[in-house]
């Protein structure tokens, strides 16, 4: 909802002149609702970010710090924001069954070892 500049009365967004006091409302006026610009991401910078996992050692590290950079990026567009917190649970799903993975095959593990050893 935008005001007029004379009169201040409300006016709809599509009004060119105020119905009050026929005052022109420019085109641009300055009380009418705009949303920030935000920047798309480019091809290049897709590409770089599906190349951070693969530089060796640190990557991976790399990575996770830039998503979680990227998640909270108000400057970025929502849609991109959003994958990267999509990217984030599911790096975090991931590890939890890794772990999860790893204590059941540890427990079967050395329990085969166990028998082994005792009888
Ligand atoms: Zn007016």
């Amino acid at each position: 909802m935008k005001t007029c500049i004379n009169c201040g009365a409300a006016l709809d967004d599509f009004d060119s002149f105020c119905t009050s006091c026929g005052t022109t409302v420019p085109a641009e006026y300055p009380g009418s609702y705009q949303a920030p610009a935000k920047t798309p991401v480019s091809v290049g910078g897709w590409i770089g970010r599906y190349m951070i996992p693969f530089i060796p050692v640190v990557g991976g590290i790399i990575y996770l710090v830039m998503l979680f950079v990227w998640a909270n990026d108000t400057k970025k567009e929502d849609s991109f924001r959003n994958w990267a917190k999509a990217q984030l649970i599911v790096v975090a799903i991931g590890v939890v069954l890794g772990i999860i993975l790893a204590v059941v095959f540890g427990v079967a593990i050395s329990e085969l070892a166990n028998s082994y050893y005792y009888y």
